[in-house]
């Protein structure tokens, strides 16, 4: 018999998760990656038997493939996924991977911004229901190594665009589409419908059973569906519009309406504050409806659930002064949520590579939440052009020790000191959890 031999480029969680995966269906695998493999990962393929190189590519053993995975991190660009297109291998991503293995449920969770919330947000509210759950994708441990090594029923999945590049047959039972900002253009020529294409490949195999929950007041998300319709059903979520099929708010509560079955809660009582974890909490809500969760425990989780680190997280209270990491804020369209939802005069931490922001839309919430800016970067100009007019306050730094002292400073009894970049982090830190550690220690530390 033929053996099916799968390349897997990248020696990471989802690369290694394939690997394992794919040794249990009968492939044989090599595991290929141009830069280092890491020392726990190495360890894991050799106790699982399973060939790997680093620091290159052998294109012998790259072109005798059937089939290659590719991992997220990679562009379709680079010279060894080119030359594999072109011999006409096909050039797969994990969850494409890993679903062909799995008769579980799958959810799966896709946006610009609220993936990660919404994908936790909804996994919480499953396991509450009693379901069997497991969280994967961009989160946590490898879809494909779950579906190797576990028995699970339901998978909420955090997809980004890359993993839905590479997907031929993958089909969700419920996709939810959070948004559609111009983030990650880079990767897409700056071309936005390529990006937008993208994301709704999240929907390009669902059937009439399958159902998309998306945001109804992102303009782009509808101007597409309209003209590039769905087979799935349709479940909007609006704080404007009302539906006889979907989620509103009315009376401040959320009402959820899937085919007469109706559900609804105040939106005060949600634990997650701000406008777009309303968004995100009747994304969630509309999944575990779908998944016949009991209304009461839906309730109950909305109320209970703790946030994830580094999104709109409270930090401590000094002095009457709350600080609030919002470090995952990389880009305009979720500072423009964090600042949306303060509800006391603020200090706004801000700053690191700009990604070409337009800072426009921030200027109404600037003028009337913001009474101090601090700019927290290598670079800090633009900021400075933009915004030292419009603030009485408006300091430079290079330090998260000194951004939070100069904050502290600033501060006063019933303000709140946030830090929501708008940029990339890679100026000064590792990446956004290592900015938000340091603001978390540093606020400690005051
Ligand atoms: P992702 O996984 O898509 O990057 P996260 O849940 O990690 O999303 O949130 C990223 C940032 O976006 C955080 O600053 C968060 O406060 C903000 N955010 C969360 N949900 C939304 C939403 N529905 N719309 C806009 N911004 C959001």
């Amino acid at each position: 018999m033929n053996t099916k031999k799968i390349v897997i480029l990248g020696g990471g969680e989802s690369g290694v998760g394939t690997a394992i995966l794919a040794k249990q269906k009968g492939y044989e695998v090599l595991v290929s990656d141009f830069g280092n493999i890491k020392e726990t990962y190495k360890k894991v393929l050799t106790d699982f038997e399973i060939a790997w190189e680093e620091g290159g590519h052998s294109e012998v053993a790259m072109v005798t493939a059937t089939i290659v995975m590719k991992s997220p991190g990679i562009p379709d660009t680079a010279p060894i996924v080119k030359t594999l297109l072109s011999k006409g291998i096909p050039v797969i991503s994990e969850i494409e991977f890993a679903a062909r293995y799995t008769e579980a449920t799958l959810v799966g969770i896709t946006g610009s911004n609220g993936k990660t919330t919404t994908t936790m947000l909804t996994g919480y509210i499953l396991e509450q229901g009693g379901l069997n759950v497991g969280l994967a994708g961009n989160i946590g441990d490898s879809f494909a190594k779950m579906v190797a090594l576990q028995s699970i029923g339901t998978y909420v999945l955090e997809v980004s665009s890359f993993q839905l590049d590479g997907v031929v047959g993958f089909t969700p039972h419920i996709a939810v589409l959070t948004n559609i900002t111009s983030d990650h253009l880079d990767r897409y020529n700056y071309d936005f419908d390529k990006y937008i294409t993208s994301k709704f490949r999240i929907a390009m195999n669902q059937t009439p059973d399958d159902y998309l929950i998306y945001d109804a007041d992102d303009h782009v998300i509808t101007d597409w569906l309209e003209k590039h319709p769905v087979r799935s059903k349709l479940l909007p979520f609006s704080l404007v519009e009302k539906f006889e099929n979907g989620a509103y708010i009315e009376d401040n509560k959320i009402h959820i309406n899937i085919d007469n079955n109706h559900f609804s809660m105040t939106t005060q009582n949600l634990a997650l504050k701000g406008k777009h974890n309303t968004k995100n909490a009747m994304a969630a809500a509309t999944v575990a409806n779908l998944l016949s969760i009991r209304k009461a425990t839906i309730r109950e989780s909305l109320e209970g659930f703790q946030g994830v680190e580094h999104r709109l997280e409270q930090v401590l209270k000094i002095g009457n002064v709350k600080y609030i990491n919002d470090s995952k804020a990389t880009n305009v369209n979720a500072t423009f949520y964090a600042l949306d939802s303060m509800s006391s005069p603020t200090v706004w931490i801000v700053g690191g590579v700009d990604k070409g922001n337009d800072y426009r839309d921030l200027y109404p919430l600037i003028n009337e939440k913001v009474k101090a800016i601090v700019c927290l970067g290598v670079d800090n100009a633009k900021l400075m052009s933009h915004f030292s007019t419009m603030v009485d306050i408006i300091i430079e730094t290079e330090s998260m020790t000194e951004a939070v002292k100069i904050a502290y400073k600033v501060a006063e009894k019933g303000d709140n000191v946030l830090l929501s970049p708008a940029c990339a982090s890679f100026d000064l830190f590792d990446n956004y959890e290592d900015r938000g550690r340091q603001f978390k220690n540093a606020v400690r530390n005051l």
